[in-house]
């Protein structure tokens, strides 16, 4: 996925990144996500789309947009995601043209998706990609965060713990593993690892044109 956009005022010609955050359910990422592109301007969160109903407190546009399955498998037969899988009975799917635009635009994206999406995304673009997978400390620490947010009945919250151990058998496939056993200390490196990423050479277009100015110096 190649582009030529400006970013930083227009000022330094980059090439945007597709950051993919994913772990099982109750693991933090959310809060790990939310942190990073409110700290971010240049990183704009991938709204995804879902069948799934939307819980108390989520809104249309903000955590989802929230679909019927019909709407979604039309989604799917106009070719308007970038991946789509289903996860815990419910269609989720990154939609492809908001992604496409801003990178075009030099700037990053943020996704909040599971190893399905993580893998696909890394198919199309392996380096426009970085995946990060968030740990928890312990599976009772999932059953407790899971418990304690309490969006979800009993029933739903025992199905995403029965996941959990599947979607951790996927470590492996990301490019970095953070344990979220203390949230300020796993947002600082979730923060590093961006940081760091933006900084790789070939992700910095105007570089090269300020060294051939560097070089054509007497
Ligand atoms: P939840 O229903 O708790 O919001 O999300 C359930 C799971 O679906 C989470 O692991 C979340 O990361 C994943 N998910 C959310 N949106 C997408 C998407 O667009 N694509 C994929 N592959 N997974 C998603």
């Amino acid at each position: 996925m190649s582009n030529s956009g400006m970013s930083n005022g227009g000022e330094e010609r980059r090439r945007g990144l597709m950051l993919v955050i994913s772990s099982p359910s109750g693991a933090g990422k959310t809060s790990l996500a939310r942190r990073l592109v409110a700290e971010h301007p240049d990183l704009t969160p991938s709204v995804s789309v879902t069948t799934r109903k939307a819980r108390p407190g989520e809104e249309d546009g903000h955590e989802y947009w929230f679909v019927t399955a019909g709407a979604f498998r039309d989604m799917v037969a106009d070719g308007a995601f970038l991946e789509w899988a289903e996860v815990h009975e419910h269609a989720y799917g990154s939609p492809r043209a908001p992604v496409m635009r801003l990178l075009e635009d030099g700037r990053d994206v943020l996704f909040d998706i599971d190893w399905q999406g993580a893998q696909a995304i890394q198919r199309v673009a392996p380096e426009d990609t970085v995946t990060v997978f968030i740990l928890p400390p312990t599976i009772g620490d999932l059953a407790k965060r899971l418990h304690t947010r309490a969006q979800d009945a009993e029933d739903v919250i025992d199905r995403r713990l029965g996941r959990a151990r599947g979607e951790i058998e996927h470590w492996v496939d990301y490019d970095y593993v953070i344990v979220n056993d203390d949230f300020d200390l796993a947002y600082a490196k979730l923060a590093s690892i961006y940081h760091a990423e933006r900084l790789r050479r070939e992700r910095n277009l105007w570089i090269e044109p300020l060294v051939a100015r560097l070089l054509a110096e007497p």
